[in-house]
């Protein structure tokens, strides 16, 4: 279903010009206007899915094996030295449109980019306890999901 106020709705079918990279029933793959790096591209569903969570699994494999074929062109035609895929869910994950999409963004040696945040570092024990939580009521993470 598409939304009537959602802008990538309304990108995604084509009531808003873009520049596409790709189209198929489903999806459109378009330049990001506001690119991080040359070629910043955005998959997006052609019916709406506020979020990662909202995405049917079968949506979720077709837009990532998507994003997979079209890393392979991007990355011959722009001679691109690697990919970052990055897909944010929620105001403090950074989404700013609440139409699920996966950014593709090309990295270049020397490009300056800085994607993600500092790191920390664990011990075993924090990791111990944040494996509980995730896992409480599982076996050895083995349960179903
Ligand atoms: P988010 O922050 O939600 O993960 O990503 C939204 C992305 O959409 C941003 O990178 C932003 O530059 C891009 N964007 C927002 N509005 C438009 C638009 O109208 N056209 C295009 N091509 N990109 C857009
Ligand atoms: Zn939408």
């Amino acid at each position: 279903m598409k939304k009537d106020d959602c802008i990538f709705c309304k990108i995604a079918n084509g009531e808003i010009p873009s520049k596409t990279l790709y189209e198929d029933e489903r999806f459109r793959v378009i330049l990001d206007l506001g690119p991080a790096t040359r070629g910043h591209a955005l998959v997006l569903p052609k019916e709406h899915f506020a979020n990662l969570y909202e995405l049917p699994e079968e949506w979720c494999r077709e837009a990532f094996a998507l994003a997979g074929r079209m890393a392979g062109r991007m990355t011959e035609r722009l001679s691109c030295d690697g990919f970052n895929l990055l897909q944010n869910n929620g105001e403090v994950a950074g989404q700013t449109v609440f139409h699920f999409h996966i950014h593709m963004i090309p990295r270049y040696y020397g490009d300056g980019q800085i994607i993600g945040g500092k790191q920390g570092k664990a011990d075993q024990e924090e990791l111990e306890a944040v494996r509980r939580i995730i896992c409480e009521g599982e076996e050895q993470g083995r349960g179903t999901l």
